[in-house]
């Protein structure tokens, strides 16, 4: 009987530590968990602008109308500043058109973001045709931006024939190589 009891007593405590660990196994992970949904229900994680549908290309597969360009329809600088104010913090911040690099004010908007939404990133689109204004202006971004990384992404479709195919212009790929090349310079550029 004292045999029984004492097996009994033996599985009792095996359960209760058990369920003590799985305790303090969920105390110390709750708080990630937490921060894990909770986050996520906070509010967007990722946010995109449309800063113009005006383009220098046209390419086939564009979804952009670009005959129906207004440029003076484009949310300016302080709109955007006003929009983006209430926000909060947005973790990934992405601009795109049409061609944002055909905006002469583009470093002023990232400036507004990367201060309103302080994200970790801020990503910029571009078909990479205008080598010498988009390495000129990433210089001012990076100068500009205090809080995010800035990234270029410069769209390739394929080899030279295929990107220039597709891009409807010959010459498209190579400017956007050169491009390429020119940010690469920019590389451990930290701004002044
Ligand atoms: S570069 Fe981009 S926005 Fe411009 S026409 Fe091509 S796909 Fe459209």
């Amino acid at each position: 009987m004292r045999d029984r009891f004492g097996m009994a007593f033996g599985i009792f405590e095996l359960f209760i530590s058990r369920l003590s660990s799985l305790v303090s196994f969920i105390a110390r992970y709750a708080n990630s968990f937490s921060r894990l949904f909770v986050k996520n229900l906070s509010g967007p994680e990722q946010v995109t602008f449309f800063v113009t549908d005006r383009c220098n290309l046209n390419c086939e597969h564009c979804f952009v109308d670009k005959t129906d360009a207004h440029p003076d329809k484009e949310l300016s600088a302080g709109e955007i500043a006003k929009i983006s104010e209430g926000m909060g913090r947005i973790n990934y911040v992405t601009i795109t058109g049409g061609e944002p690099f055909l905006r002469d004010d583009i470093t002023d908007i990232v400036r507004i973001l990367d201060k309103n939404l302080n994200p970790s990133l801020i990503t910029i689109l571009t078909n990479g045709l205008l080598t010498d204004k988009i390495s000129a202006k990433m210089r001012e971004i990076m100068d500009a931006c205090r809080n995010s990384d800035v990234l270029v992404k410069i769209s390739i479709d394929g080899p030279r024939q295929v990107h220039d195919k597709m891009r409807l212009r010959d010459g498209s790929f190579d400017s956007a190589r050169t491009t390429f090349l020119k940010l690469k310079e920019l590389k451990g550029y930290t701004g002044t």
